[in-house]
């Protein structure tokens, strides 16, 4: 049975059953500061288990995309982990219970093949409850008929589930499939966890758990009011068992980049068939850590995650650069991702058709990733090569843990290549050491996740509100100003009654006017008054969904809870933020239709007068491309198009090409920004103008990189558009009346005076030249002489003392032996080169050993030029004279 159609067969039995089918969320879990990805079914319907908000129904079935990195190391040894994974769920949501769970699960699995179920032998499956949960021990017995000896008790680590922080938990019922007796050894799922694999995990929410010290040890509190079901059977899991073969990365999904990755290789897979994966021949291991991290690579780009040193950005980066590892070691030292993702492509785009549609982008960012990591290993190496060349010149063996982490962390060098690329070199790695620095490295990451996670504790307090009072009574898309009344204060995120003059609260109203930033738009500026009160609104968030606070600077008298309050946006701001708001569509429709489709918006912010845009793009705008997008955005506001918002179901909007962000998720019901009918189309939120010409000008006034594959423009609207072309303007007249020329003549004058001040630089750089000429050559024949050989030293600050030295030498006969010692005292610091002709060094002169006389031992340089510095300048003379006795000790061979 194929992938698909094990999705399929999900979707319908609990379809079939009263459940709503809810599409994936996009793998960013960027609702969660908690998570940087959606790592199972669960994490979407997060709001409605923690009662911040209520479902839309009341069951629900899903196919959620997710990402462990945790099981990274997984891959490839076991036969069940993969680092992308689909997670096929059906949720109650204080519906159905224990008994309708295990029995819908136990029904899809058994049901034969031929009549829409898995048709699973169920002699084979063997399901494991929470040691305490009789309840459930008794259903698998009792209502399913399972003998007592094929149900496993077991403790709370396996099953027991909770968030990791206090709310719901509950006990779970785990279903294991006996893959048979060349798997291991008889016993269950406490026996073998290879012979017996996992496949469904059923969670069974009861109770509300409190504070714990970890992942085991907290207290239950209680039971939950409404009961909840949560599961996950992992889809490619169940398609290895279905497909008869031996592990994930064997399935019709994955097999075929395995095998391409084979012919690219010429490496034989599974030639040393062992049952287990774990213990199979380290090659196989690399092809199917290749094939899943390309699967991997292609989802999350295809999801809008882009290569980068930090976040999500980085996971990316890493299973790329695992991938690229990987298959240098089957011996492919080329580009492969050309070869391995359209094959990857090929695989999932049946499920997911935009990874087709989007394939030019994606690639672009894959194959730019593999081209840029192969260039960091090519200098990477030659790193390497240099530290390792210093530590045998120092006699030394071991590369310093210090090294190993720079490579790691600066050029994303893996350990494991250093180590190994070391050891060809006869070295050792430190890599206790190297350790070390990772852990320290590590624990900072900590700190700030634990950061990350009290801000989000903090949020309770407005969970609070939304449950007291409801959603806030939004209008800003009707109005400017409105009457409201006061229903909390928050004064450093804590509840308060009142709030004086100076006092910086959030205030919670039941109704505003205000727009909270979102959507990349600035919130509304304005104020509230009231009964001897005034205040002025600094920003405006939506800290949850469906609730908005305002942060307020009291500037007069107080203002107390239950108060009514008049609340207006500044009507001169709001003009400004549509503006702005309109513009940044219009210049991404502009920047499209310059540079084609795939140049899509990735992220955006704009305020009254300012815009700007990241897009996804490999390389910087010309001056050319940079006008024509302004052009195309400037002719569309001439055009004056009619602004429409229209509010529509998602698939709606999607089918007629709405632009959504990646990563971002949306409700059902979406709101469409239309500008000019289909000329630009995109779900939007924000505050619009009514026709395209109130945006005014726009002008383009920066262009930049922000990130591998991002670029950012930035654009003036409005009132500060205008005022940007006057500053140029200004500018252009004050160089004008500077150089005494017509602006038309600028440009050339300009180019002119360049051109001159070259050539003046050129014929001054000669001129030094000759006079260094003359004087070395004056120098040297002045030398002094010591038993045969030519010495000269001089003090000298009026010329570089490496070039004067060097030439004061080349005017010396060359079979003379020659030293030439040049110091000068600038700064304040007596500094010392040294250099030797040939015939100096036959008689054993260096430069270097001269200098370290000179400096007791230290300076740096090879025999022929060397140099010190340091000592105070009154010591210039001394340093001299230093050199000249040494010289002469070692001609007279002492
Ligand atoms: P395991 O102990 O085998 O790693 P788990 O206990 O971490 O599994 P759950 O968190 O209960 O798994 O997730 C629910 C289901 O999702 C599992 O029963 C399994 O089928 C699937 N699953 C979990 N992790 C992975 C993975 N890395 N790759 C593929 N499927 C997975
Ligand atoms: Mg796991």
């Amino acid at each position: 049975m194929r992938t698909a159609e094990v999705k399929r067969r999900f979707l319908a039995h609990f379809e079939k059953n009263g459940h709503t089918v809810v599409p994936s969320a996009p793998l960013p879990a960027i609702d969660d500061p908690n998570l940087l990805f959606i790592n199972a079914g669960m994490v979407q319907f997060v709001p409605y288990f923690l009662g911040q908000a209520t479902p839309p129904y009341s069951r629900a079935v899903s196919v959620q995309k997710c990402i462990r990195t945790p099981d990274i190391d997984e891959v490839g040894k076991t036969s069940r982990h993969g680092t992308f994974f689909q997670m096929n769920g059906n949720f109650s949501f204080g519906d159905y219970f224990k008994s309708e769970a295990i029995r819908f699960a136990w029904d899809l699995c058994t049901t034969p093949v031929d009549k829409g179920g898995y048709g699973l032998d169920p002699d084979r499956i063997w399901p494991t409850v929470y040691f305490e949960d009789d309840e459930a021990f008794d259903i698998w017995e009792r209502e399913i008929g399972l003998p007592k000896e094929r149900i496993t008790r077991l403790g709370k680590g396996p099953n027991f589930w909770s968030m990791g922080i206090p709310g719901p938990c509950g006990p779970c019922s785990e279903l294991f499939y006996d893959r048979g007796p060349q798997y291991g050894e008889a016993g269950g799922p406490a026996v073998d966890e290879d012979r017996y694999m996992e496949f469904w995990n059923l969670v069974f929410m009861q109770n509300i758990r409190g504070e714990g010290t970890d992942k085991e040890n907290y207290p239950i509190l209680g039971d939950l009011p409404a009961k909840n079901i949560d599961t996950g059977m992992g889809l490619e899991r169940m398609a290895s068992v279905l497909q008869g073969v031996d592990n994930l990365y064997e399935i019709d999904e994955v097999r075929p980049i395995l095998d391409r990755a084979t012919e690219l290789t010429g490496v034989k897979y599974g030639v040393s068939k062992s049952q287990v994966a774990s213990e199979s021949h380290p090659n196989d291991v690399r092809l199917r850590v290749i094939a899943d991290h390309v699967r991997t690579g292609l989802m999350l780009i295809g999801d809008g995650v882009t290569p980068s040193n930090e976040g999500r950005g980085y996971v990316l980066r890493r299973i790329l650069r695992r991938a690229v590892r990987a298959i240098r070691l089957l011996g492919f030292e080329e580009p492969a991702f050309p070869h391995l993702f359209p094959v990857a492509r090929d695989c999932m785009s049946p499920s997911y058709p935009e990874l087709e549609s989007d394939y030019e982008r994606i690639s672009q960012y894959a194959y730019g990733e593999e081209e840029a990591f192969l260039s960091t290993l090519r200098a990477g190496t030659t790193i390497l090569d240099t530290a390792v060349a210093d530590l045998k010149g120092e006699g030394k063996s071991e590369l310093p843990g210090k090294r190993a982490f720079e490579l790691h962390d600066t050029y994303g060098f893996p350990i494991d290549l250093t180590l190994e690329m070391a050891a060809e070199q006869g070295l050792t790695v430190d890599e206790k050491g190297f350790r070390a620095l990772m852990t320290e490295q590590r624990q900072r990451a900590k700190a700030d996740a634990a950061a990350r996670k009290s801000a989000h504790a903090d949020m309770s307090a407005y969970g609070t509100f939304l449950t007291e009072h409801g959603p806030t009574d939004w209008v800003a898309y009707e109005t400017l100003e409105s009457d409201a009344k006061v229903l909390g204060i928050l004064a450093a995120g804590k509840p308060v009654e009142s709030a004086g003059e100076g006092d910086i609260v959030e205030i919670i109203l039941d109704r505003t006017p205000f727009y909270a930033e979102s959507g990349g738009q600035h919130a509304d500026a304005g104020s509230l008054t009231g009964q001897g009160f005034t205040g002025s609104v600094l920003d405006v968030q939506r800290p949850v969904k469906k609730l908005i606070a305002h942060k307020v600077q009291v500037t007069g008298g107080e203002i107390a809870v239950g108060q009514t309050v008049h609340a207006a946006v500044d009507p001169e701001w709001r003009v400004g933020a549509r503006q702005a708001h309109s513009g940044t569509h219009v210049v991404h429709a502009a920047l499209r239709q310059v540079l084609g489709p795939s140049a899509l918006q990735s992220g955006s912010f704009n305020r009254p007068g300012y815009l700007r845009l990241d897009f996804s793009w490999r390389k910087g705008l010309s001056n050319e491309t940079r006008s024509e997008v302004e052009e195309v955005a400037n002719r569309a506001v001439r055009k004056d198009l009619p602004v429409a918002v229209e509010y529509m179901p998602l698939g709606r909007a999607r089918e007629l090409g709405a632009l959504a962000l990646f990563g971002e998720t949306y409700d059902e019901e979406v709101r469409v920004v239309e500008i000019g009918g289909e000329w630009s189309r995109e779900l939007c939120g924000g505050t619009h103008v009514a026709h395209s010409s109130q945006i005014g000008p726009m002008v383009v006034t920066a262009e930049s990189s922000v990130g591998s594959g991002q670029r950012r423009i930035e654009a003036a609207t409005g009132i500060e558009a205008y005022q940007y072309l006057a500053r140029e303007r200004d500018l252009v007249t004050r160089i004008s009346e500077e150089l005494g020329a017509p602006r038309g003549e600028l440009a050339e004058r300009v180019s002119a005076l360049v051109a001159r001040l070259k050539d003046a630089e050129r014929a001054s750089a000669k001129l030094n030249e000759q006079l260094l000429g003359a004087e070395a050559a004056e120098r040297a024949a002045s030398a002094s002489d010591i038993a045969g050989a030519a010495f000269v030293a001089v003090v000298d600050d009026s010329h570089d003392s490496r070039k004067l030295a060097q030439a004061i030498r080349d005017h010396i006969a060359q079979s003379r032996p020659g030293v030439v010692a040049v110091a000068a005292t600038k700064g304040g610091k007596a500094s010392l080169v040294v250099t030797v002709n040939a015939a100096a060094k036959a008689k054993g002169l260096s430069a270097k050993e001269l200098v370290k006389a000179a400096f007791g031992g230290r300076g740096g340089g090879s025999d022929d030029v060397a140099q010190g510095g340091g000592a105070p300048a009154s010591e210039a003379n001394g340093l001299l004279s230093t050199v000249g006795e040494q010289v002469g000790r070692i001609v007279a061979g002492e």
